[in-house]
Formats: structure tokens, sequence, C-alpha cells
């Protein structure tokens, strides 16, 4: 029986909400694909149904009430190797960082400031990872894909997923019941490393002491060495979601206009701003959500098990016992005083299960 029942996701949340499916059922190769659309024409139908990966970017507020599909998908295939270029096809159930590692560790360049985000590369596409100036947009090539209410696969090219910051495509109602399978990533064997991101270039330095900015040494910028600066940085800044449950930041950077920044920034000249690189959003400015969160005195405040990190102000944690309406009921509580004192109203940056407004 390929589903099973009343199944735990405790171990499928970085959360670690002790929230139950009523069935769960992992698709590890193309046959299993078969038997979950027979299981979801059969006595799954028209139950509620969750893709979950790694549940790094989930708050489960109760126990799932239908189907968890999780994909187990691990191969890589390498698609070309030449010229400058490395085409390669990853099947959605392998973890994103073991990915990072395995290029870096072959020397191609492209993903080593993605390095230690949690979660499977198929969810990388859905809220276009991002971290450290580079985002999954940047070397994505295609998403392949199954529609699970007519059984039908097909990709999209990059350009008709519709990325920008933490968004896609794979976030809007036309694609509820779409499965990525895999994704197509093209890296290169040499390019220009980006280090424009504030700290990383002082990380690599700190790591290589005898490097200096004018003798930039392939070695010292090599995809493997900025990877490992990439994690000592987040392993500095960021709380383990294995010791301390978390789903990293849980709120989106509010984006605002020039008039917006404008006024904001009459009343509170030291808010941190910055452009955005995005052309969709044109003479646009991007805040920094932890800095609201912290001039809103959350920072280290703790609420029972639930509690906003104390070094980094944008992330929740569980403390432990803590239950994904504590969770919930907390980042309500951060938005209100928000929104009360800058009137920004703040994104949840993680999917929340079921869905809140
Ligand atoms: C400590 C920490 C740090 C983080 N840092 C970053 C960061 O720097 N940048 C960043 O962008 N994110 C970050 N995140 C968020 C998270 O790691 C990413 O969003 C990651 O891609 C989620 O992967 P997942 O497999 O855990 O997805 P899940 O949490 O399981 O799912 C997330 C969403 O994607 C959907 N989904 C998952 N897999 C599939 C699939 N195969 N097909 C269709 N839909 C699918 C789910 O239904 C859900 O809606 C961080 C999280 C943590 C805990």
């Amino acid at each position: 029986m390929p589903v099973v029942a009343n199944y735990s996701l405790q171990a499928h949340n970085t959360m670690a909400l002790p929230c139950r499916a009523a069935g769960f059922f992992t698709l590890r190769n193309d046959h299993d694909l078969d038997v979950l659309l027979e299981t979801l024409h059969g006595q799954w139908r028209a139950q509620p149904l969750l893709i979950l990966g790694g549940g790094s970017n989930v708050l489960l507020l109760e126990d799932f009430p239908g189907l968890v599909v999780h994909p187990g998908q691990r191969d890589i295939e390498l698609l070309a190797d030449h010229d400058n270029e490395v085409l390669l096809r990853v099947g959605a159930g392998r973890n994103w960082h073991d990915l990072v590692e395995w290029s870096v560790g072959r020397g191609y360049h492209g993903l080593q400031n993605l390095a230690l985000i949690p979660g499977l590369c198929g969810a990388a596409p859905i809220q276009n990872i991002g971290a450290y100036g580079v985002e999954f947009s940047d070397c994505c090539v295609q998403v392949e894909l199954c529609d699970l209410a007519s059984g039908q696969c097909f990709a999209l090219q990059r350009d008709d997923c519709e990325f920008h910051y933490r968004h896609s495509i794979f976030k809007t109602a036309r694609a509820r019941n779409w499965l990525v399978t895999a994704i197509t990533l093209r890296l290169q064997h040499q390019a220009e490393p980006k280090l424009d991101y504030p700290g990383l270039r002082a990380a690599l330095q700190q790591q290589n002491p005898g490097d200096c900015s004018t003798t930039d040494s392939a070695s010292a910028h090599s995809p493997a060495a900025i990877a490992a600066a990439v994690c000592r940085l987040r392993r500095s800044k960021l709380p383990d979601p294995a010791r301390l449950g978390n789903c990293g930041s849980f709120f989106k950077n509010p984006l605002v206009d020039a008039q917006q920044l404008h006024s904001l920034l009459a009343k509170a000249p030291q808010m941190p701003h910055w452009p955005v690189a995005d052309s969709t959003a044109p003479g646009h400015s991007k805040l920094s959500a932890g800095w609201l969160i912290e001039q809103c005195g959350w920072k280290g405040r703790r609420r029972g098990a639930a509690g906003v990190h104390s070094q980094h102000a944008l992330v929740l944690v569980n403390h432990g016992g803590a239950s994904g309406m504590d969770i919930w009921q907390l980042a309500c509580d951060i938005r209100s005083s928000v929104a009360e004192r800058f009137g920004l109203v703040l994104e949840p940056e993680p999917v929340i299960i079921p869905t809140q407004n």
C-alpha cells in the first residue's frame, strides 16, 4: 500500500510541529507517479492535497486532513558539458544543499551563494530561493511538472516561470495541483563570482587571510571557497533547525515605491533600504523586515514556547512544544505592531497551511 495512514509530519517540517497527515505518499520514481495519479483518482479523490518537500518553508497550523505527497527522486543527470556550459537535470527529491556541494565539488559556478538553504530541489523554483545576491532563477533553464489533477506532464522554460523576489508562477492559483518533478540548471566552468552582498567578501578574506582584493586568486574565489564562506556566515546568523525549530525568515522584506520610501525616511531616517534589482519593480526599494520587527521591540521575545530569535528578529522559533497556532498568533501580533508603527503590512514568507488571511 503506497499510502501510509495517520503519518507524523514532525520530522518533515523544520518548525518541528507535531502535526499528522491523514495519508503520506513518497514518490521515488516515474512508476510511483503513475501509482500516485491512480491513488488520487481512487480513495483519495476530492481529498485535500499537499506537496511537502523538506518542510522548511511551511507553517502547519493543524493536522492535515488529506494526502501529503513527498518527492523522493534524487538523480542528478549531466545533460551537456561543452565550452563553458554545464547542463544538469536534478530530481525534485534531491536535497538542495547536497546539490550545491555536489556542484561546487566539481568546480561548477552558479550555486555557491545558495549554499545551506534547507529543503529539496523541487521547492527551489516555488519561491525562487535566493541568498547573497543570487536567486534560483539565475541558473534555471526549465522546470518539469505534473498536473496532479489532469495527470498531464509538461515543462516550463525559465521565462515562463514568472520569477520575481520570493515569487513564481508556482505560487499562483493556476499551479495549485502542479508537482515539480525535476529542474534543469545551467552552470559554468568559469564565471565572475558574485560577492557584492554585504559581508561576503570579508568572510572570504577571513577564510583566506593571505588573499587581498587586488590579487584575487582563482582558488580563493572558487565556487567551493565561496560556498564555504556562505555556510560560515549563515551558521553564524541563523539557528540550525535541527537544534531550534524555525522556518528561516518568517516575513518577506517589504518593497516600497519612491514616495513611500520618502515618507518612511522622514519618520525614521535611519531605516535601512536598498534599490531592487528586479525589473518588474522599477524605482522600488527593499526594506529590512528584520529591522522593522526589531524596532517594535520583538527581538528575543518569547511567548510560551513560541519566540523571536535573539540574534535575528526575522526568525520565529519553536523553543519546544509550541503549536503552529502559537507561532501564527505571535506572527500576527508582530505584523500588527509593525503595521501600527510604520504603516507597512508584512507578508509571511512560509506557506501557511491551511491558508490564513
Ligand atoms: C534556517 C532556514 C534558512 C532559510 N534560508 C533561506 C534563504 O536564504 N533563502 C530562501 O529563499 N529561503 C530560505 N529558507 C526557506 C526554505 O529553505 C526554502 O523556501 C526551500 O526552498 C523550501 O524547500 P522545502 O523542500 O523545505 O519546501 P517545503 O517547505 O516542503 O514546501 C514549500 C512550498 O513549496 C511547495 N513544494 C515543495 N516541493 C514541491 C514540489 N516538488 N512541487 C510543487 N510544490 C512543491 C509546498 O507545497 C509548499 O507550498 C530557509 C529556511 C530555513 C529553515
